[in-house]
């Protein structure tokens, strides 16, 4: 799983956001609540306390009232004549029935008359007088002194209110009292007038008190009659009284005690307006977390949306999709730029993947296609053309050409100049009038190719020839100008191959035929396939004869004609093959040149003579080994730095070697031959030119190179016996040569009259066969002590030096 298809089912971003939003909005609400329900619940006590504190007011008005009323009833009473008259009569039934009369008719229930000692002189009816009597002594004294106050007290349980008016005459003659129960219809009144439950508890000393009046009913009051003492607050159903107790005196002994009244205010009622205020606020918020619910999804889309349009984009992206344009880049926000910077990278990659394919399909020096396109193409042409049935139809053709010459060119004339050739090369193929679904392309170094479609073999030959026409003009590089040939290889599908790959490989094996044989333009052959076959496995088998010690140095010497004195040895190579035996080097130095192996083989003669040489040395004679170096080791510019490294290794000097350089190898790029030859003449190598007389080179040309030695090819020497004009050419060469400071050597010396008539033609040394064949290096000591054995024997007998017979 990639990481931007993870956690599918985890908490997606956009819930995640709508979850925080609508959680932290909640928090906000109930701290809201809480707050709020407190400071209810606190401004509600307080108002309770309040309306309490008024109702208490309100309920001793309510009192004082009654007081009032209960004092005009007493006031009259005690003015009205009737009564006077009884009681200065002391008519106790009149008094009686006047007290009851005038008590019932304003609802009094005690009435009563004292004398002026304070002493009860008469009372109304009533059914316990005994305890009435008792209470009237105790209190009467009280009222006097106070005749415009009231008193409460108990009588029969029940809270009476008391009031004491005077008779005078003008003095004062006795009092008249009056009692009024506190009851139930004073309660209601109370309930009417303030919203508060009214009960009053009668609380005897030493006993839990009861409740005497109340307004409140059923499970209120079932509950305060469980517990009528200090009462704060009442519950009922979870409804909530708070109460206010109002202490009023009951003053009596008799009853000793106290009585309460309590008034209940229902907190439930005092909030319920602020409850609706809470409910309300609830709604607010209910749909508060709906809007937010809506806002944050819509938020949170607006960032998800893009997002996720963004992770689509980069998997578009990951699968190489570049053309689909960023959305939501016209966003002015965060989220815009994101994506703006999104696009970016997406143009930034595509163009990287152009850059990409133009280096994986295109060739930069030439803007041709490259090896890979044309492969992709020549397929997609074989591809496209069906069966190879139907040939008329399908035919196709693959020219490859490679350059003649082109290191030499890059070398001599530099890299710059080198890619100049490449680029006009490029310039003439690509002016080749051909269809549209053909290609032309650099396949790698100074190789090209074209790819023909519905084009047979004639066809593709006069192409070819078409091509070398092109090439006919030669170059111009400012002062220089640059002959263009190549080596081109023609393959026809289907008929040389079925597939791509056969069918490239047999244009180059077409090609390479094309420059062994110097024909310029060859078609594919199947007989040289297995020619390039062999060369692959032989340049392999090569390798390994270097690298596992399959190479042989043998020797062969070089007399000097003067004195019969061996003075040099060619080393030359054989190859001690485990298989084939010993191979002759012209079997395998051609090709070893031809693909530059002959470098590492040159190198290995070389190492190979330098740790011979010390002990090819005698105390009269020192021997010089000849090198033979091939055109590659001449166009080497580390080649004389290379051999350096040889002679500080085997400590030799220079002058005990002798460079041999065919002409041909100096022909093929003159100018660097000379400067290495230079470079090699300086170090001291004695240098020689070898098969002299087969190329077309001058004397005069040589001489200006610094060369010491001339070989006549053994061509030459070897007809000489038999050939006049051979002859004249050798003599001829020696005496040039001689002229211009050269000395001469001649090789193929096969018999004793060529020596003999080299010797008579003052040539300087002799090589061949008439005096030995090449020997391994490990004989060679052996047959020098023998020549020099022969030697001494024929100065003897004749006085003079004389050939060897053959060895
Ligand atoms: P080359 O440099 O001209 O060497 C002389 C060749 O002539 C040698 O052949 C030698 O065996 C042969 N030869 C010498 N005397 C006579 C004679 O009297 N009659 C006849 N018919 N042949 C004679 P070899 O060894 O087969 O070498 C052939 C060529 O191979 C050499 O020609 C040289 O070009 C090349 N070669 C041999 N060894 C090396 C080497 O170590 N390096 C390079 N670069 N080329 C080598
Ligand atoms: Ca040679
Ligand atoms: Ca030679």
């Amino acid at each position: 799983m990639t990481p931007v298809e993870a956690s599918p089912r985890g908490w997606g971003l956009s819930s995640r956001i709508v979850a925080l939003s609508l959680g932290l909005l909640l928090l906000v609400q109930v701290a809201v609540f809480g707050v709020l329900r407190n400071s209810i619940e606190k401004s509600a006590r307080s108002q309770i306390a309040h309306e309490l504190e008024i109702g208490e007011r309100v309920w001793l008005r309510l009192l004082d009232q009654n007081a009032q009323k209960l004092r005009q009833g007493a006031t009259l009473l005690a003015a009205d004549f009737g009564f006077r008259a009884a009681v200065n009569s002391g008519d106790i039934d009149t008094i009686k029935s006047a007290l009851e009369n005038n008590g019932a008719r304003i609802g009094a229930t005690v009435t009563a008359l004292i004398d002026t000692n304070l002493e009860l002189r008469a009372v109304s009816d009533s059914p316990d007088l005994v305890s009435l009597t008792a209470t009237l002594k105790l209190m009467a004294p009280g009222l006097s002194r106070n005749p415009k106050g009231s008193q409460i007290a108990l009588v029969w349980g029940v809270p009476f209110q008391f009031v004491i008016v005077p008779m005078k005459a003008p003095l004062v003659i006795g009092w008249v009292l009056m009692g009024f129960p506190i009851n139930q219809g004073l309660a209601d009144d109370m309930r009417a007038l303030s919203d508060m439950h009214v009960a009053i508890v009668n609380r005897a000393v030493g006993q839990k008190g009861s409740v005497v009046v109340s307004t409140l009913s059923g499970e209120a009051l079932k509950n305060l009659k469980a517990n009528p003492g200090d009462v704060n607050e009442l519950y009922v159903d979870g409804a909530m009284f708070v109460a206010r107790s109002i202490q009023m005196e009951a003053g009596t002994e008799v009853g000793a005690g106290t009585v309460t009244t309590l008034l209940f205010r229902s907190f439930d009622e005092v909030v319920a307006p602020f409850r609706q205020t809470q409910v309300a606020l609830a709604w607010v918020t209910a749909l508060g977390v709906i809007l937010f619910g809506v806002g944050s999804v819509f938020t949170a889309r607006r960032v998800t949306t893009p997002l996720r349009s963004l992770v689509s984009a980069s998997r578009r992206l990951g699968r190489g999709e570049y053309d689909v344009p960023m959305e939501h880049t016209q966003r002015t926000d965060e989220i815009g730029r994101l994506a703006n910077a999104f696009d970016h990278m997406r143009l930034g990659i595509a163009a990287q993947q152009l850059e990409i394919r133009k280096l994986a399909y295109w060739d930069r020096l030439t803007g041709l296609p490259n090896r890979a396109q044309f492969r992709e193409a020549v397929q997609l042409a074989i591809d496209r053309h069906g069966k190879p049935g139907d040939v008329a139809q399908s035919r196709m053709a693959v020219i490859m050409l490679d350059l003649d010459r082109f290191k030499h060119v890059n070398d001599v004339l530099g890299y710059a100049n080198g890619d100049r050739l490449l680029d006009a090369v490029a310039k003439r193929l690509a002016a080749l009038e051909i269809k549209s679904s053909d290609m032309v392309a650099r396949l790698g170094g100074d190789e090209f190719a074209v790819l023909l479609t519905h084009c047979d073999a004639v066809e593709a030959m006069a192409v070819a020839q078409r091509i070398v026409t092109s090439f006919e003009e030669p170059l111009a590089f400012e002062d220089q100008m640059v002959d263009l040939s190549a080596g081109i290889g023609i393959a026809c599908w289907p008929v040389h191959a079925m597939d791509v790959d056969t069918l490239l490989s047999h244009a180059e094996v077409a090609m390479y035929a094309a420059k062994a044989k110097t024909t310029v333009v060859q078609m594919y052959d199947p007989a040289q396939d297995s020619g390039s076959k062999q060369t692959l496995s032989l340049l392999t088998e090569l390798r390994h004869a270097v690298e596992h010690g399959e190479l042989r140095l043998y020797l062969q010497p070089k007399i000097d004609l003067r004195h019969s004195e061996v003075t040099a040895a060619e080393a030359l190579v054989r190859w001690q093959h485990p298989q084939r035996g010993l191979i002759p080097p012209m079997e395998f130095i051609p090709f070893a040149e031809q693909t530059g192996f002959v470098r590492q083989m040159t190198l290995w003669m070389f190492d190979e003579a330098a740790r011979l040489w010390r002990d090819l040395q005698t105390h009269t004679q020192p021997l010089r080994i000849a090198i033979n170096l091939s055109t590659r080791d001449l166009l080497d510019l580390d080649f004389p730095q290379r051999l350096d490294a040889m002679l500080l290794k085997h400590n030799v000097p220079a002058s005990a070697f002798c460079l041999e350089i065919t002409e041909s190898a100096i022909m093929d790029d003159p100018q660097r031959a000379e400067s290495t030859l230079n470079r090699l003449h300086e170090r001291g190598f004695k240098l020689s030119i070898d098969d002299f007389g087969t190329g077309y080179s001058s004397l005069a040309y040589l001489k200006r190179l610094p060369v010491d030695e001339l070989k006549i090819d053994k061509s030459f020497v070897m007809a000489m016996e038999k050939d006049e004009d051979d002859a004249k050419i050798v003599r001829s060469t020696i005496d040039l040569a001689h002229n211009l400071g050269l000395s001469v050597v001649a090789e193929g010396v096969e018999n004793a009259i060529i020596y003999n008539r080299l010797k008579e033609l003052r040539c300087d040394e002799a090589q061949g066969y008439f005096m030995s064949k090449p020997l391994p290096a490990a004989e060679f000591g052996a047959w020098r002590e023998r020549w020099q054995q022969k030697l001494i024997v024929n100065r003897a007998e004749s006085g003079q030096s004389i050939p060897m017979p053959l060895m």
